[in-house]
């Protein structure tokens, strides 16, 4: 807020709010340019589109989308594309703020974007689903791009969405454009290893983080994964697979707990011919609230946004928390965790896997020069581990959280970078 104007249109929403509280917290620490914060506390650019869609039962059916270019200040706008019924332009903003911040944070010469439309994707066919998504990215055409703003997969969207967002792109254009969309399927120029970058990103980030706090990734070490999705089933086995035992997952459904620990590629195989987690044998059933306060050492939210607040953060158990999800911890629920000395990994930090072969998937497609996956995920771990010291680092020598080192290293880079551009005109 300044003399000159109000609120921004978006600060009704909890997840804007939360980033911007993070953002001025981590500006304060840092002693960042006021003038370089704010600008950073605002999107460059928002388009809301209408997305009409002709139903299976001939009815049609209006939904709303959104693309938001946050900063691209460092390259073309990055972030994914959500379906989700709650859905909104100021979430997609707050979640594109993170998204700037993450590119920096980890070096990759990208902004920060976001994407979504306000359905509940698990409601529509899969004809229902090509149409929305051709529709939406018809819509959103004029502004995205290999050199503009390149989409990806996230919550309610995966390979076979972003397969239809590059073909209808291409159509539009007349010829193949692969590096226009990432997290798309090998066959039409994905990356080897993109689909499972996030979970394991998350469980290098856990393992450093773990060293650090002493706490061995043996039997002795007790997990609790919230998700069951791209993200937390793959972190859930990678960690099991590392020798911790995984007590308790969750999904949608709710999730299941054995103290003896679960058998997570079971599980995964359980998912698969069922769908969700519910009904797993050798297990008992628990809320997916129950999950965040059982005693563990180790947590890893990775479903929604804000599961951990002021009301239930006092009763979280666990001594490491690393955020798979976004926003998963709402300001209130973090002052609470910090001054308990728990430790929590940021999201722009544990969840960069993700947008990290997100980027090796464009430089791939754009010199149509593709890597084998063992070369992609030594990369992806070389990155993250020195983005995860750097920033413990850097937790050290401001004496902070690493939410706020995370950031205030991230929005230093991009200081230092809008700098040197210069305001125009
Ligand atoms: N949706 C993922 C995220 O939130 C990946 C974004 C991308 O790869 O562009 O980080």
């Amino acid at each position: 807020m300044s003399e000159y104007i109000g609120d921004s249109i978006f600060s009704s929403n909890e997840l804007y709010r939360s980033v911007m509280n993070q953002l001025d917290r981590a500006c304060s620490i840092a002693g960042l340019d006021p003038n370089v914060a704010d600008r950073l506390k605002k999107p460059k650019r928002a388009l809301v589109v209408s997305v009409p869609v002709r139903m299976d039962d001939g009815s049609i059916h209006t939904f709303e989308g959104y693309r938001v270019q946050h900063n691209m200040t460092l390259g073309p706008g990055k972030g994914g594309i959500r379906y989700h019924q709650d859905v909104t332009l100021s979430e997609v903003a707050a979640l594109a703020t993170l998204m700037t911040m993450k590119c920096s944070l980890v070096g990759l010469p990208l902004g920060g974007a976001k994407g979504g439309v306000r359905v509940n994707p698990n409601l529509l066919s899969r004809a229902e689903k090509q149409a929305l998504t051709r529709r939406y990215t018809t819509e959103i055409s004029m502004i995205i791009g290999p050199d503009k703003d390149i989409p990806a997969s996230d919550v309610g969207t995966d390979g076979q969405t972003m397969a239809w967002v590059m073909d209808t792109f291409s159509q539009i254009k007349g010829y193949a454009i692969p590096g226009v969309v990432t997290g798309k399927p090998v066959d039409i120029g994905g990356s080897l290893g993109r689909e499972e970058s996030t979970g394991r990103g998350v469980v290098f980030c856990t393992e450093e983080a773990a060293k650090i706090l002493k706490i061995p990734m043996n039997q002795q070490t007790k997990v609790a994964v919230q998700g069951f999705g791209k993200v937390g089933a793959i972190a859930a086995r990678e960690i099991h697979s590392l020798g911790t035992k995984v007590v308790a997952v969750s999904d949608v459904s709710g999730g299941i707990y054995n103290e003896k620990g679960l058998d997570i590629p079971a599980c995964m195989e359980w998912v698969q011919k069922n769908g969700v987690l519910k009904g797993y044998p050798n297990a008992q059933a628990i809320t997916n609230e129950e999950l965040l306060e059982l005693n563990v050492e180790i947590l890893l939210p990775c479903a929604m946004e804000n599961v951990i607040t002021g009301k239930n953060a006092a009763k979280v158990k666990a001594r490491l928390i690393a955020e798979g999800a976004n926003g998963p911890i709402t300001p209130e629920g973090h002052e609470i965790l910090v001054q308990k000395g728990v430790v929590v990994v940021p999201d722009i930090l544990a969840n960069a896997g993700g947008v990290i072969v997100s980027y090796f998937e464009w430089v791939q497609d754009i010199q149509s020069f593709f890597w084998q996956e063992n070369e992609v995920n030594s990369r992806l771990k070389t990155l993250m581990v020195q983005a995860f010291h750097d920033v413990h680092g850097t937790t050290e020598k401001l004496k902070t959280d690493m939410r706020s080192a995370a950031l205030a290293r991230a929005m230093m880079r991009l200081e230092k970078a809008m700098l040197l551009r210069g305001l125009f005109p």
